[in-house]
């Protein structure tokens, strides 16, 4: 690891006046990695964990902020996510491992980079890491890869659990700068690679997340957090998918859905959710659903048995949420 400075600030304000080179610490799950690894080279390192951003508080609408520095055992753990967003607790709780999950924070997860083998070792082309080198995946060892928003430039997925049960609940994103702060969508937050991979998000140079807040609308009852990965223990999703409804007489009156394991990003299709809403669960309705979220994927060498897989996991995951049968993620068996 190359030498950098160090601050702890007491202030928001202080933090958000970025030091050129410099890189923001949270729990450090993935930056301190990515510094080992000789990927991240910050000058300057500013930890955040002394501004009192670990806060979890209810909003006057009926909504829920979760601060940018609370942990994600803690969020799990939270009486009120609990209650009224199981999907999410289901979400975090299929992510990473215990030790992990109680350092890991919520602003960290939703920053946090991908997991493509190519993009940690740097002897190897990567357009993420150095712009403008190639992309090794393309052709390489690429079975965890995207095959929804890709480019020519760029095919990693986007690798969180919980970000992908954020964009099903349309959560938002609070954001601190030196000069504004302002609010956006989760389902915005993250952007496909295009010609710049390099850029993961719509985060500007300077601003800091606060916290994340969730809409009233909970989905508390009809919900799945379902997960494919290749050991039930520790691992990045191949496919996962997040489901809510609000079922009314065996109608989906509202519906909510978001992919993970699959996208360069969380992967929403609004139309997707609005051939649900109004409908009774049919076997013909989810087959049409999963066939209009896959729509337009791209395989490479390795990654096509996503396209196969995928459908059966979209449709798995909207019966047990029609059923109210949530996918268990302390036992991580499949129901
Ligand atoms: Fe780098 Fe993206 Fe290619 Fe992976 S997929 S090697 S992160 S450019």
């Amino acid at each position: 690891m190359r030498q950098f400075s160090y601050a702890r600030p007491d202030e928001l304000y202080e933090a958000v006046h970025l030091v050129e080179k410099s890189r923001y610490l949270a729990g450090g799950t993935n930056l301190i990695d990515l510094m080992k690894s000789d990927v991240e080279r910050p000058s300057h390192v500013v930890d955040l964990r002394n501004l009192g951003l670990n806060g979890i508080k209810e909003l006057s609408d009926g909504g829920l902020r979760l601060g940018a520095l609370a942990t994600n055992a803690d969020t799990a753990a939270h009486p009120f996510v609990v209650e009224r967003y199981p999907l999410l607790a289901s979400a975090i709780l299929a992510g990473a491992s215990p030790q992990i999950r109680n350092m890991a924070t919520n602003g960290g997860n939703l920053n946090q980079r991908t997991r493509c083998h190519y993009f940690y070792d740097p002897d190897m082309a990567c357009n993420k890491r150095s712009p403008g080198t190639g992309c090794s995946a393309r052709g390489g060892r690429n079975r965890i890869m995207a095959i929804l928003g890709t480019s020519e430039d760029c095919i990693a997925t986007f690798p969180s659990d919980m970000c992908t049960a954020l964009a099903a609940l349309n959560a938002t994103v609070q954001i601190s700068g030196p000069s504004v702060e302002r609010t956006l969508s989760v389902r915005d937050y993250h952007r496909m690679p295009g010609d710049t991979p390099w850029i993961d998000n719509n985060l500007q140079p300077g601003e800091i997340v606060t916290s994340i807040d969730l809409p009233p609308v909970s989905f508390g009852d009809h919900y799945t957090y379902l997960k494919i990965r290749d050991r039930l223990s520790f691992a990045f999703a191949i496919v996962s998918a997040a489901v809510g409804f609000q079922m009314e007489e065996g109608v989906i009156a509202r519906a909510c859905l978001a992919l993970g394991g699959v996208g360069t990003k969380p992967w929403c299709v609004p139309e997707a959710e609005g051939m649900l809403e109004g409908n009774a669960p049919s076997a013909s309705l989810f087959r049409d659903v999963a066939d209009r979220l896959l729509e337009g994927a791209v395989t490479d060498r390795d990654n096509a048995p996503k396209v196969k897989l995928a459908p059966r996991v979209i449709q798995r995951a909207l019966w047990q949420a029609a059923n109210g049968t949530p996918q268990s993620q302390t036992f991580k068996s499949i129901r």
